[in-house]
């Protein structure tokens, strides 16, 4: 069984998130959902259709990384397998975070073919990036209410493309990841930031 004070730490961790992302209008409404590895066998993950601006201790779950809930009966987010099949094929993984903010709702509807972020200092705060001349590619899927073939979907690409450092769904919203809660959060922060700076580009140099 996983440590308990290992739930506690990446609980408070995963509640200081959902208030910051909520105060920047990341998770508006209930949208948005966390998870964050407990170890190797165990991932905590916010329950389905709580605040995540008023999240509290009773506002997660523990999952298997292959989709039990424990203990059984509690219902998970929606993309609950969205999550896990990230823990899965990365042990080190260490947190999953997913916002629908305004930004990236907005830019994967004008490009679902994809989106290239390239000369912004900014995307130095991704893992493997290294310049702002660098092209990070983040790949845009179409939105499904099918959230296994979503899943699917996204391992796939992912195979093929391991180097992925998050993605967006189109008219939904961000999926990135990290080593760590604190990591994935600022992963979350630059890609959020990226995508307002190319929004505005786009709307300024039309
Ligand atoms: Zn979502």
């Amino acid at each position: 069984m996983f440590r308990t004070e290992a739930l506690g730490a990446r609980t408070e961790e995963l509640i200081r998130v959902g208030r910051f992302f909520f105060e920047r209008g990341w998770v508006p409404a209930t949208a948005g959902n966390f998870s964050a590895r407990l170890d190797a066998h165990h991932v905590v993950l916010t329950a389905s259709g709580r605040h995540k601006g008023e999240l509290d201790a009773e506002g997660f779950l523990v999952v298997t990384p292959e989709g039990q809930v424990l203990p059984p009966g509690g219902k998970p987010s929606a993309e609950t397998a969205l999550h896990l099949l990230l823990y899965r094929r990365e042990p080190q993984l260490g947190a999953v975070l997913h916002t629908h903010s305004r930004p990236a709702t907005l830019l994967s509807r004008l490009s679902p073919q994809g989106v290239v972020l390239e000369g912004y200092e900014v995307q130095k705060a991704l893992p493997g990036v290294d310049s702002h001349t660098a092209r990070v590619e983040v790949p845009v899927f179409p939105n499904d209410q099918d959230i296994p073939r979503l899943a699917a979907r996204v391992e796939d690409f992912l195979r093929g493309h391991p180097a992925t450092c998050g993605y967006l769904i189109e008219g939904h919203g961000l999926y990135t990841w990290g080593r760590t809660v604190a990591e994935a959060r600022r992963h979350v922060e630059a890609f959020e930031f990226l995508f307002e700076c190319e929004l505005d580009l786009r709307r300024l140099t039309r």
